[in-house]
């Protein structure tokens, strides 16, 4: 029997929801999993559950400075990075007209700007290997428009775009980035976006052709087949697993 070299990811946002069921089907599959948040007690519960190839870390990824020391850092202790899956996001819904500067910056720090830096100081690392596969989480917000979530759909249609840039540059040199857009997924985020407004979640169920919501291990699954050698032709797409609600009328 042979055994599989190691393999190295980071998720960010591993200790809840989508991040967390990403972890768990990569912990699953051996690969040592460094799960990133900022609220340390959530890291160390999604530990106790995901178990030995699951180590947290803590770092605020929206505090862009601390971004290259905490590569570095990982570097030390695991010499590589196979995977970097850049989950983390945050959503903030009000009217357009309400939306503040500093509203509006701040998701776009968080989603957009910390996935660049993340991917920055990773990338360097994957050049040296010259090999790597970035996933990054975008959404239904950039396949089509959704209101009063203007900067959320800003920050998802940007990383479709940032998606397929870095795929372009950085494919030829051995690292696949991809993009996965998760429909409806069962998670806090969307049970207080939903059950606050019975409207939206109508919505949800007429535009989707399978008619219910996805579950978190659904964007697991799709992780885990891009991040690995059965998806090793497969670079600068935008997967929706969403149950058809991008397609849906
Ligand atoms: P959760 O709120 O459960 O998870 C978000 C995770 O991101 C948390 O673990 C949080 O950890 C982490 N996070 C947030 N801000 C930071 C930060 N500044 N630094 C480090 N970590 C941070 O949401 P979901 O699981 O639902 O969402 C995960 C991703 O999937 C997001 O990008 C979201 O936009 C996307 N998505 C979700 C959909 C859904 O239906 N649920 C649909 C489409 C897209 P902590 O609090 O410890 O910092």
């Amino acid at each position: 029997m042979t055994t599989q070299a190691k393999r190295v990811a980071i998720v960010t946002g591993g200790g809840s929801g989508i991040g967390l069921a990403i972890a768990e089907k990569f912990t699953q599959a051996g690969i040592e999993t460094i799960i990133v948040g900022r609220d340390a007690n959530k890291l160390k519960n999604a530990k106790e559950k995901l178990g030995e190839h699951c180590y947290p870390m803590t770092c605020d990824l929206s505090d862009l400075k601390s971004i290259p020391s905490f590569i570095d850092d990982v570097i030390k202790k695991f010499g590589q990075i196979d995977i970097l899956v850049n989950n983390a996001g945050i959503n903030m819904k009000k009217e357009f007209q309400d939306v503040t500067d500093e509203d509006f910056q701040k998701v776009i720090t968080t989603n957009l700007t910390a996935v660049f830096a993340i991917s920055r100081e990773v990338v360097k690392q994957m050049l040296t290997q010259k090999s790597g596969s970035i996933i990054n989480i975008s959404s239904m917000a950039a396949q089509y428009g959704l209101p009063k979530v203007i900067a959320y759909s800003a920050s998802k249609t940007a990383i479709d775009g940032m998606t397929r840039a870095m795929a372009v540059e950085l494919s030829p040199k051995g690292i696949r980035v991809n993009a996965i857009a998760p429909g409806f997924i069962i998670t806090e985020m969307t049970d207080k976006a939903l059950n606050s407004d019975p409207e939206r979640k109508a919505k949800v169920f007429n535009r989707t052709p399978m008619g219910y919501m996805g579950q978190t291990s659904d964007i697991g699954d799709a992780a885990l087949f891009l991040a690995g050698d059965a998806a090793k032709y497969i670079t600068g797409v935008v997967l929706p697993v969403d149950g058809g609600n991008s397609i849906g009328f």
